[in-house]
């Protein structure tokens, strides 16, 4: 065994090696492991909304209020901020909690930019302001290129809001290029990166927010809410959307970050295994009688490939949707027909779903009517791909 930099590594039979600094995913495991007093594995919850004062009237253990933030909290929020390599993590009651508080910071009649497809109820809130004058959104066309760069440089906006993989087309958004964009007209760039956990890391490729629906693969047993916003800088920005988060009430309660901290242990596991059968999927389905498209960024016929492997480093997620020939009443057909595929909306958890988007999409939308939306979870492939045959025509 040798001392090499910070690390003290050596040979182990297998050929791999042995690391003595805890890796992010040693971290994941074992987080909040230290917090209970009687030196229970897993961490305590603290379910108390206030905390006592001593006797020279000051608050020791770092809590006022659970409005303000908590112990099981605190765990996710330090767990998230290493995962993304960001300066500081804050945990919301959902996603859209989470969303809505970084969008309050835009200030009034400043202006916004997003992708035309996008996660619909975050666009909708979007819309929403834009007509009350509360902001100008601007949406870009995510497929055509240099229309993202194009949009912020005519809108000069204050925020600019991408999420790649772009649900449900799965269209690849270019990280760097959103950045480099954003930041020469003096915005910020958000990420949702909630289909693209570990795999992508926003931050390290120029963002200034990474956004994870913790509701999906991060907590990844469709059990609970939850949202989180990471910071690549801690400033008064970032202070402002603590304040915001703890005065609109956005925040998670005790329970749900207990359990949200359960299911990230096992994130580095269910997301590789996931994405490794979504590939399977995706070159199964591709080419198939009864199928007129596959769009999953791992498939190199898939449009956004090669931007998809530059900045995505551990697989191309768990997501993909399926072009059925026929139409919408086919798609719908496959979509009642499945028996291991449970037809839900939602994705990210460890149970495969399947989703008709159309019956959901707004009438704006321009997601096609054939499209089947496919959560990939981790019962065993042949068995997924199976219930697929079964399914289509
Ligand atoms: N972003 C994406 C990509 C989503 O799929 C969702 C929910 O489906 C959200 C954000 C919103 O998250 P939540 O449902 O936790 O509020």
């Amino acid at each position: 065994m040798t001392q090499s930099g910070r690390f003290l590594v050596g040979a182990i039979p297998g050929g791999n090696v042995l690391r003595m600094e805890r890796s992010a995913e040693t971290d994941l495991v074992q987080a909040g492991h230290s917090a209970d007093p009687n030196r229970g594995v897993v961490p305590p919850i603290q379910p108390a909304t206030t905390y006592a004062r001593d006797t020279n009237y000051e608050l020791t253990g770092g809590y006022l209020y659970s409005r303000h933030g908590a112990p099981n909290q605190t765990t996710v929020e330090e767990a998230a901020a290493r995962l993304d390599n960001g300066a500081e993590a804050r945990v919301f009651a959902s996603g859209l909690a989470a969303f809505t508080a970084l969008i309050e910071t835009v200030p009034n009649g400043g202006s916004v930019v997003a992708p035309e497809v996008m996660y619909h109820g975050g666009q909708l809130w979007l819309r929403r302001l834009d007509e009350r004058n509360r902001i100008a959104l601007t949406l870009f066309d995510q497929c055509r290129p240099g229309d993202m760069e194009e949009s912020i440089d005519r809108a000069r906006p204050d925020m600019v809001w991408i999420e790649t993989p772009v649900n449900p087309t799965w269209d690849v958004i270019d990280i760097p290029a959103a950045a480099r964009a954003a930041h020469a007209v003096g915005g910020l760039l958000a990420v949702d990166s909630t289909v693209a956990p570990l795999t992508t890391r926003p931050i390290d490729l120029g963002a200034d927010y990474t956004f994870h629906s913790a509701t999906k693969f991060y907590n990844g047993h469709a059990d609970l809410l939850g949202g989180i916003l990471v910071a690549a800088t801690k400033d008064d920005r970032w202070a402002e959307i603590d304040w915001i988060r703890t005065h609109t009430g956005a925040v998670m309660g005790a329970f749900e970050a207990w359990l949200l901290q359960r299911g990230m242990k096992t994130l580095y596991l269910r997301v590789d295994r996931a994405s490794q059968s979504a590939m399977t999927v995706a070159g199964h389905f591709e080419g198939h009688a009864a199928v007129d498209k596959v769009l999953y960024p791992g498939l190199e016929s898939h449009p956004g490939h090669e931007v998809a492997k530059a900045q995505m480093d551990r697989g191309f997620g768990a997501m993909l949707s399926i072009l059925v020939k026929g139409g919408f009443e086919a798609a719908h057909r496959v979509a009642t027909s499945t028996k291991l595929f449970i037809p839900a909306t939602s994705l990210g958890g460890v149970e495969s779903l399947i989703e008709h988007r159309a019956v959901l999409e707004p009438p704006e939308s321009v997601v096609p009517d054939n499209l089947l939306r496919l959560s990939i979870g981790i019962e065993p492939v042949e068995e997924l791909i199976a219930d697929l045959e079964q399914a289509l025509p």
